[in-house]
């Protein structure tokens, strides 16, 4: 929280300039969870709120001329704007809207309503999507947000479908919308106007000071004893307050700022989400698993390749570009039925996890003694992970067991920035062990940690947990949303005493060790770099191979063969060849082609009497006779 508030002063400091240049179009997608028909509101009521939105946040509401003279001087335009998304997070075309049928008669904060599991619906990716859930809540609660910096899964607004929109369902006094508006500051980091507490602080500098909430429609002037409570009393009419939604019709200049912020700092997807992409644009080709059949234009977006898109799962295919829902997850065992410590459950010895990269939420270099503490179920070597460090620097790196007593360390000389390091830490059955560096190792040089947006448990392929962080601020909670130093760990459960280790390539990129000792490759790493996923090319003469190296175009030989036809060449009348790319064209060769390709010899008149050939075989007669027959020397008579 603290943290937060930093990077969100921090860049308000730094983009002063910024603040009033664009137009930020935020894409939404609405799921409406309905337990009856009443509850599912129809598209109108959703269109209601998406304008009643546009209008609030724009300041472009029919209600501004209700803001006291005293605060029409800080009213914002926030210059955000929100469309229902028209492309859905596997690029097809959507209305934006989704619908649930559910036999939970109603849900609560618990956010039960944001996934599948629990009777509600699963989030649309909420780094590109505001998903707004409508349901009904129970408790006569009207809705909540997420605030910036909290679980994916379950980021977004929730609003009870009798308080959505201005139509329909919508009930007084909460019938103008304003509950949503409402939310989705809160989502934006805006805090109540009262700080959430007696004359508490919002974090904004021109809003006045309240004792508390206000409810229904205070009359004007309302003020109370805070200190910071002006002549023009509490700003009741903010939409962070809690009056009745035809009394509110104000945003200020810091809350504009603070929501800008957020959205580059917290929530920078938003800015290049294709959420609401012109569906005018697609991918065209209807070969392609992503074809947009109302797309007009093709983008550049055609995916050939299907598969598993998850990169930690068993069968992951790094050249897949749509997902089929065949992912399989990784079980981290020894694959060798002749080892003795064979897992017939596992489908590999090796597997990757943890945080993939730093390129999530923010962070930066870090200079103390913190580390990520996690579970494990089987005994297994940390063999690798990736690092960055902020100089050339001489790091002891240490597995620790739930006390802080050591386990296992080795100190490393690593470089500035991002690399691989070998850690073979030797993991023993245990919960809550730490994966840290030595006391002070990082006082001179820090290494790379995220401060925000980490998404625990991180599960390493039911061998592994990184269950959370040691970081103790904000009551505890940054523990689950910092993440230190180690990223993508490699962690392997070797065989033991196997009689005849060896490996094959499965034909998807994965080795396994048959257990008869006749795999092709003698070492893991050998079949690793020799086993890729297959792939296909079309050589250019209508067959389809597998390069081998798993970057060939298709990854299907059916699509392949599909787009992969044999040249053939078509004359095109005005002396020039070409190919119609459908294998159908009338020559096979190119110069069989261009030996019967030319130019017809036709006739025109030239109008002195002469027929010639204007050698594009555009002329008026196919014949000389013809031709020399119709072609007159013009000559003159008087009238007389
Ligand atoms: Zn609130």
């Amino acid at each position: 929280m603290l943290q937060n508030e930093e990077n969100i002063k921090t860049w308000i400091l730094n983009n002063t300039n910024r603040l009033s240049q664009n137009i930020i179009t935020i894409p939404v997608v609405v799921h409406v969870v309905y337990y009856n028909n009443t509850e599912n509101i129809s598209d109108q009521q959703i269109f209601s709120q998406i304008d009643i939105l546009n209008e609030d946040f724009r300041r472009l509401n029919s209600d501004t001329i209700n803001t006291p003279a005293a605060f029409q001087s800080v009213a914002a335009d926030t210059e955000i704007e929100f469309c229902l998304a028209t492309r859905d997070p596997n690029g097809n075309p959507t209305n934006g809207i989704t619908r649930t049928s559910t036999t939970q008669t109603s849900f609560s904060t618990n956010d039960g309503v944001k996934y599948s599991s629990s009777g509600g619906k699963d989030a649309w990716n909420t780094s590109k999507y505001l998903n707004m859930w409508v349901c009904d809540l129970s408790g006569g609660l009207l809705g909540y947000a997420q605030f910036p910096g909290g679980t994916a899964s379950s980021d977004g607004v929730v609003c009870d479908y009798a308080y959505f929109g201005d139509i329909g369902t919508a009930s007084s006094p909460y019938d103008l919308g304003r509950t949503t508006t409402h939310e989705v500051g809160h989502w934006l980091n805006l805090r109540h106007i009262w700080g959430d507490s007696n004359c508490g602080n919002d974090f904004c500098n021109d809003t006045p000071e309240h004792s508390g909430s206000n409810y229904g429609c205070p009359s004007y002037p309302s003020t109370s004893n805070c200190s910071g409570n002006g002549n023009a009393g509490d700003m009741f009419m903010n939409y962070m307050d809690y009056t009745d939604d035809a009394c509110m019709n104000i945003f200020t200049n810091d809350q504009k700022n603070r929501m800008i912020a957020a959205i580059n700092t917290s929530r920078p997807g938003l800015l290049t989400s294709d959420g609401c992409f012109n569906s005018d644009y697609g991918c065209t080709d209807p070969l392609a698993f992503n074809f947009s059949p109302i797309a007009i234009i093709d983008d550049g977006s055609c995916c050939y390749v299907s598969g598993c898109t998850d990169p930690t799962a068993f069968n992951y295919n790094p050249n897949a570009c749509y997902d089929d829902s065949s992912c399989v997850a990784s079980v981290l065992g020894c694959t060798n039925p002749t080892a003795t410590n064979y897992d017939p459950i596992a489908n590999t010895t090796v597997a990757y996890g943890g945080a993939t990269d730093n390129s999530f939420g923010t962070g930066g270099y870090f200079n103390g003694d913190q580390h990520l503490l996690f579970d494990s179920y089987k005994e297994c070597i940390i063999r690798s992970a990736i690092i960055y460090s902020e100089a050339s620097n001489t790091i002891t790196f240490e597995l620790r067991d739930n006390s802080g007593a050591v386990l296992d360390d080795t100190t490393l000389n690593v470089i500035a920035g991002q690399q691989r390091i070998d850690l073979n830490f030797d993991v023993p059955i245990g919960t809550d062990l730490q994966l840290g560096v030595a006391s002070g190792a990082l006082q001179g040089d820090g290494l790379y940690r995220n401060n925000a947006s980490a998404n625990y448990p991180y599960d390493i392929a039911s061998a592994l947990s990184i269950t959370r962080s040691s970081a103790s601020g904000n009551g505890g909670a940054n523990a689950y949303v910092y993440y230190y130093f180690y990223y993508d760990l490699e962690v392997e459960v070797p065989c033991l005493n196997s009689s005849n280790s060896s490996w094959d390539c499965d034909g998807q990129g994965n080795c396994y060790d048959p257990g008869t000792g006749n795999g092709a490759y003698s070492s893991l790493s050998s079949c690793q770099s020799n086993c890729v996923v297959p792939s296909w090319d079309c050589d250019g003469q209508g067959n389809c191979y597998d390069p081998g190296t798993g970057n060939g175009l298709y990854g299907s030989l059916t699509v392949c063969q599909s787009n992969c036809v044999v040249p053939s060449w078509d004359c095109d009348g005005q002396g020039n060849c070409y190919d119609p790319g459908t294998g159908n064209g009338a020559y096979s060769s190119l110069s069989s082609c261009q030996s019967n390709c030319v130019v017809p010899v036709t006739w025109d008149c030239d109008g002195q009497g002469n027929c010639y050939d204007p050698g594009n075989g555009n002329g008026a007669y196919s014949s000389l006779s013809s031709c020399q027959s119709n072609c007159v020397v013009p000559s003159w008579d008087c009238d007389g």
